[in-house]
């Protein structure tokens, strides 16, 4: 590629960034271009003959522009996603152009360093036990992956298999203990490991998702063999935290060496970060492992997760990748990322983690969780207020479940519910989707982007609020069309 193509292909990329970061607020909350659009957009034949890289860009942002979500927006509350901060973006642009293979400290020295002192600061920020080992990943995914590998390894060393050696067929059998309201991706982990679906033993849950302790203790009293506890920092639906002290108080009682406490804490864990927030993580230090993900509070553009583990040697057996040809580190303290996480050549998210982690700073990653809780708070009290509306969780974290229709039977709730929702994504203000929660329809809103203001919350509420209105109008007049009918 002749060296003029080259830079005007960054150039390119760098103008179209600036442009988006400037509308970011402006854009609209969700894609306009459907599948149809889109295709025609990106589609068309295997392309033969090349062309500039520079025009290929202009290309590509013309296409995705209509097709973008406004998850980096400040009015987007869907789901559970972080909001891809400037600096982190741009310590991306250059983990990109530096094109270093993170795996090990020879092949990329300043990428393991940056991954090892970014390891540290987090495990002092998020108060966990200095010893853990990180894994850096590519999501709580990922990380619950590589913490449910490591307790594996642990548990059955401890009865005499190594898994590592001897594989898992004819292994005894380790059972796992997990709340009826653990995130889906946590079942897949388990698979990926063996673990199918119908050999775990679900515990019962509150009204908010959270473990209920009774039925853990009554499970385990059945179990003598090694087992694995999942608990969860942060339920995706209400917020609500697994009570994580108590469970690791019952696992002590017990005094067996069989046991393993694991936390799910994608986003639930940065509570850990801020001390107005903290107490909902109570005694979540006293696990032995916990997955968490950059991508969503720490803002880090995708893909970026931790797993840390108490159990250092565990996890090192669980993932390391040793090979020959491999340069093993030489110098002492020296900490090459591919012994804990899964992928050999791989991407520098070192970099990335610690200019977020030095950009933010301890005190600003307390600022963002505290606004961001108090923000979800301001908006359930908002909407509250309203007659029909009803905020079904204790807004304590971030995460608010709503229901339009609240005074109306059950299915009733749920159509008007469902039409709200889509009319206030019609309206195109603010972005919630509807899901299923205790057999019921609702409306999630997650505040989790760094951009999010009470401005926004406002302008929110108020849009929730008219699409509410506007549907109770709608209905209004059609049961006055059928009196009369
Ligand atoms: C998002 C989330 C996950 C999965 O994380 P990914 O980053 O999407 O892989 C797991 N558990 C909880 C509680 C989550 O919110």
């Amino acid at each position: 590629m002749p060296e003029d193509h080259a830079c005007a292909a960054l150039d390119a990329a760098h103008r179209h960034a600036l442009a988006f970061h400037h509308t970011r607020a402006t854009r609209p909350p969700a894609a306009t271009a459907g599948f149809a659009a889109l295709l025609d957009a990106f589609g068309g034949p295997a392309p033969e003959a090349g062309m500039p890289a520079s025009e290929v860009i202009e290309q590509l942002a013309a296409a995705a522009g209509p097709g973008l979500m406004g998850t980096a927006g400040p009015r987007f509350f869907g789901w559970v996603v972080g909001g891809s901060h400037p600096a982190g973006v741009a310590a991306d642009w250059l983990t990109s152009v530096w094109g270093q293979n993170a795996g090990c400290y020879e092949g990329a020295p300043a990428a393991a360093v940056a991954e090892q002192v970014a390891g540290q600061w987090l495990l002092d920020l998020l108060r966990l036990p200095p010893e853990c080992s990180v894994g850096i990943t590519t999501g709580a995914t990922m990380s619950n992956f590589v913490c449910l590998a490591a307790a594996r390894g642990a548990l059955l060393r401890r009865v005499g298999w190594d898994v590592e050696a001897d594989g898992l067929f004819g292994a005894p059998r380790i059972t796992v203990f997990i709340g009826g309201d653990a995130h889906a991706s946590v079942f897949a982990a388990l698979r990926y490991l063996g673990f199918g679906e119908r050999s775990l033993v679900r515990i019962a849950t509150d009204d908010a998702g959270r473990m209920r302790i009774d039925a853990l203790r009554t499970a385990l009293a059945h179990c003598h063999g090694p087992h694995l506890v999942i608990a969860q920092a942060g339920h995706i639906m209400t917020g609500a935290f697994d009570p994580i002290g108590e469970i690791a108080a019952l696992m002590h009682e017990r005094h067996e060496r069989g046991g393993w406490l694991h936390v799910d804490g994608a986003f639930g864990l940065w509570a850990r970060a801020c001390p107005a927030r903290e107490a909902l993580a109570h005694g979540i230090e006293r696990a032995d492992s916990w997955a968490t993900d950059a991508h969503k509070w720490l803002q880090a553009p995708y893909e970026c997760g931790c797993a840390f583990v108490r159990d250092a040697d565990a996890h090192r057996r669980a993932m390391t990748i040793g090979a020959g040809y491999l340069p093993p580190a030489e110098d002492e303290g020296v900490r090459d990322p591919v012994h804990y996480a899964p992928e050999l050549s791989r991407r520098a998210r070192g970099f990335v983690l610690w200019t977020l982690l030095r950009t933010f700073g301890r005190r600003g990653i307390a600022q963002m969780i505290e606004r961001h809780c108090a923000l979800a708070q301001r908006l359930a009290r908002r909407l509250a207020e309203e007659p029909g509306i009803a905020v079904l969780n204790e807004v304590e974290l971030n995460q608010v479940v709503v229901r339009f229709g609240a005074d109306e039977s059950e299915s009733l709730g749920d159509v008007l519910t469902d039409a709200t929702i889509e009319c206030i994504q019609k309206a195109g203000i603010c972005f919630a989707v509807g899901a299923q929660w205790r057999e019921r329809r609702v409306m999630r809103v997650s505040v989790i982007a760094w951009p999010t203001t009470e401005d926004d919350i406002d302008r929110a509420a108020e849009s929730m609020i008219e699409s509410w209105r506007a549907v109770g109008r709608v209905r209004f007049d059609a049961e006055s069309v059928a009196a009369h009918a």
